[in-house]
């Protein structure tokens, strides 16, 4: 196994090409490290992260972890070496103006002629945004999640000190239009989050029927899109997800992190708003700020105030060289992820020692491991994960509604179930080799017990 080398050489050419818009300045002497101990210091650094898990590799099919594209990689360090701070034109000028093009082709991949929006540190701060506009627009309202949605929405709301409640999913992990209905009719919703792409399940909320209950009750609908955004260019969904993805340009407001699928590095979320004139809800008069121009500084649209240049800039080089375009090599590696977790999930299907869960609708696969209990479900699946583990193949593992695994008695109200993320694309030319390993470790884990 070697990692990706060959594009430190062409961020060498890349930091070169940078300096010669700078030439005319005096010359500066470059501060030399004492290279003795930079070498030692930073072989020191190398060897203490060989420990982590191989989040690069194929074999690593558990979180929800992708390398970066090297071109990110690439770019975000070339742009360190002006170090550009996104929060005003003065700090980041061609950072910022590229900050502004790329969200606006993630926008128009939504399908947003205009928008508000910028990169944020996170998907955790973008929806802290969306949920804080929610607030203003309708104080005191209550927000409303799914119960498979991200446990950030619950702790945002409390920060944000919003009311907040979460509406029940159904057996394939979606939000229950019928729960969500006799909730509304207590009539205090400001704002119903719909998540397309459930961090669990990677299962996708029913947008055409919230959308249609905002029509008759009047909330904001935000979409959490922060896993599953870019698979609105996949072209293998099933028919409700789909139809999920088509409404999107009807929401309110959208998150998506580039850093998840987006092949960036950690530090890269996104938020969206659909009406423009909600920046006037950001206004601050900071006396230090040096707004210069009247142009718009993103610090002017944005509750963070510093940010990273290098992450626009990053994300800016990414999406030159795989334009976020339906039919595009970027769409098809979406779609090759999401063909790996159909093929995944037919094998867990047909192998009688696993339970699916639920039908993947993104490139998601959960299963339990077929026992008499919940509980013997719960410690064989913890069992197959340590074996597996030992043999190099990385799965994760979640908690799983008891009701959802009908076939286990119920002796405890979770299954502690197996989870793969499949959103590399190489994984699907490696499935028959993680399939391999899995049953290696079934074996394995059922050792003792015999
Ligand atoms: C990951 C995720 C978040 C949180 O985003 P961070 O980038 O981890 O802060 C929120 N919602 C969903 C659906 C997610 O998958």
């Amino acid at each position: 196994m070697e990692l990706e080398t060959l594009s430190i050489r062409l961020l060498r050419d890349a930091v070169s090409e940078l300096q010669h818009g700078f030439a005319r300045l005096p010359p500066l002497e470059a501060e030399a490290p004492d290279s003795a101990r930079f070498a030692s210091i930073l072989g020191e650094t190398a060897r203490r992260m060989q420990n982590n898990l191989p989040y690069f590799h194929p074999l690593y099919a558990g979180q929800m972890l992708k390398p970066p594209h090297p071109v990110a990689r690439a770019a975000y360090a070339m742009a360190t070496w002006i170090n550009p701070n996104n929060h005003a034109l003065d700090g980041g000028r061609a950072s910022s103006e590229m900050e502004k093009e790329a969200v606006a082709e993630i926008a128009a991949m939504f399908g947003w002629q205009t928008h508000l929006g910028h990169l944020t540190g996170g998907g955790t701060m973008a929806n802290l945004e969306a949920l804080w506009m929610a607030g203003q627009l309708y104080p005191g309202k209550a927000i409303l999640a799914s119960s498979q949605s991200h446990y950030t929405h619950e702790r945002i709301s409390a920060v944000l000190k919003l009311p907040f409640d979460k509406v029940a999913a159904d057996s394939s992990g979606r939000m229950d239009v019928t729960a969500l209905e006799s909730r509304l009719q207590r009539g205090d919703v400001g704002c119903v989050v719909a998540t397309l792409g459930t961090t669990g399940f990677g299962a996708v909320d029913p947008l055409p029927e919230i959308l249609r209950l905002r029509d008759q009750y009047g909330f904001r609908v935000h979409a959490d899109c922060a896993y599953g955004g870019y698979f609105t260019l996949a072209d293998n969904l099933n028919a409700p997800a789909r139809a999920a993805y088509d409404a999107l340009p009807q929401v309110d407001s959208i998150v998506v992190d580039p850093h998840k699928h987006g092949l960036q590095p950690y530090g890269c979320g996104c938020i969206l708003f659909r009406d423009p004139s909600l920046g006037t809800h950001y206004r601050h008069d900071s006396p230090f700020t040096y707004f210069s121009s009247a142009e718009l500084h993103l610090g002017e649209i944005s509750l963070e105030c510093s940010r990273p240049g290098a992450s626009a800039v990053a994300l800016w080089a990414t999406q030159r060289l795989l334009p976020l375009v339906r039919g595009g090599e970027f769409a098809d590696s979406l779609s090759t992820c999401r063909r790996a977790a159909l093929a995944m999930a037919e094998h867990v299907r047909a192998n009688r020692k696993f339970i699916l869960t639920v039908q993947p609708e993104l490139d998601i696969v959960v299963w339990a491991v077929r026992a008499e209990s919940a509980s013997e479900a719960s410690s064989l699946a913890q069992r197959v994960f340590d074996e597996a583990a030992k043999n190099d193949l990385h799965l994760a593992l979640i908690r799983v509604p008891a009701e959802l695994l009908p076939e286990l008695t119920p002796d405890q109200p979770t299954v502690l179930c197996l989870r793969s993320v499949l959103m590399k694309p190489e994984h699907e030319a490696w499935l028959p080799e993680i399939l391999d390993r899995l049953s290696k470790a079934v074996e394995a884990a059922e050792k003792p017990l015999q």
